[in-house]
């Protein structure tokens, strides 16, 4: 049999090793959505600033962003346990190096994530944990921990479960939006411009404009106060 001489051979080990190499690497950009992706759709940073339960704000290359917490919904401010949410995240999270995995981003552009505290566990799951938050199920109905933690909590009337007759988050926000229209509606129908000294009706372009803080119930108080009527709306 014919000899192989060593340099043949050394080159064919070489772009044997460069095959491997390179082909390795293809897989690797044939799909970028495996795992490259994952590492950095994750970020870590400092928490500088907490505006309620759920929504923190985290340096991430030298600017803050607003990072919402994914798959819970606190109480509101307005609501029993709202403040105490917000404490609670404030003392678990604010000044921490946190771990932003980021799941999505919602109609404002806001991060939507789960952050990991410097001890490892998830500030989303704490809250739920503890009874500052519900399980957003909306957003996340298949999260079987985040449903098993509220139950958790709902049995051993932590925070917000101490109340007989929880108000989800999400139904009072509704109620609330109705209250403040409502209230408007009361207060005062009529909107006058206090410079123009013209008054409009709902419905105007101009009813909510911003000299048009001046209200009235009735029309004839409105001109009594020294108001016009506006020729668009004809109030
Ligand atoms: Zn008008």
């Amino acid at each position: 049999m014919r000899k192989v001489p060593p340099r043949l051979l050394l080159l064919f080990a070489i772009s044997l090793l460069l095959f491997v190499f390179s082909s390795s690497h293809a897989a690797d950009f044939q799909t970028p959505w495996a795992k490259k992706v994952v590492a950095s759709d994750t970020f870590t940073g400092k928490v500088v600033g907490v505006s309620d339960g759920e929504t923190i704000s985290v340096m991430r290359v030298g600017r803050a962003v607003k990072v919402r917490l994914h798959g819970i919904d606190c109480p509101e401010k307005g609501q029993p346990f709202g403040k105490r949410a917000e404490r609670f995240t404030s003392e678990m999270a604010f000044g921490m190096e946190v771990e932003v995995q980021i799941k999505t981003t919602d109609r404002y552009g806001r991060i939507v994530g789960e952050v990991i505290l410097p001890d490892g566990l998830s500030l989303n799951k704490d809250l739920v944990h503890a009874g500052f938050a519900w399980w957003y199920r909306k957003y996340a109905p298949n999260d079987r921990t985040l449903k098993a933690l509220e139950a958790g909590a709902r049995a051993k009337k932590g925070g917000l479960w101490a109340d007989k007759n929880p108000i989800p988050p999400w139904e009072w926000r509704r109620g609330e939006r109705g209250r403040q229209a409502k209230k408007k509606q009361v207060s005062g129908f009529y909107h006058g411009n206090i410079k123009s000294r013209l008054f409009h009706k709902p419905g105007c372009r101009y009813y909510d404009c911003k000299d048009c803080t001046a209200t009235f119930k009735r029309r004839e108080e409105t001109i009594k106060a020294g108001y016009r009527p506006c020729k668009v709306c004809n109030p």
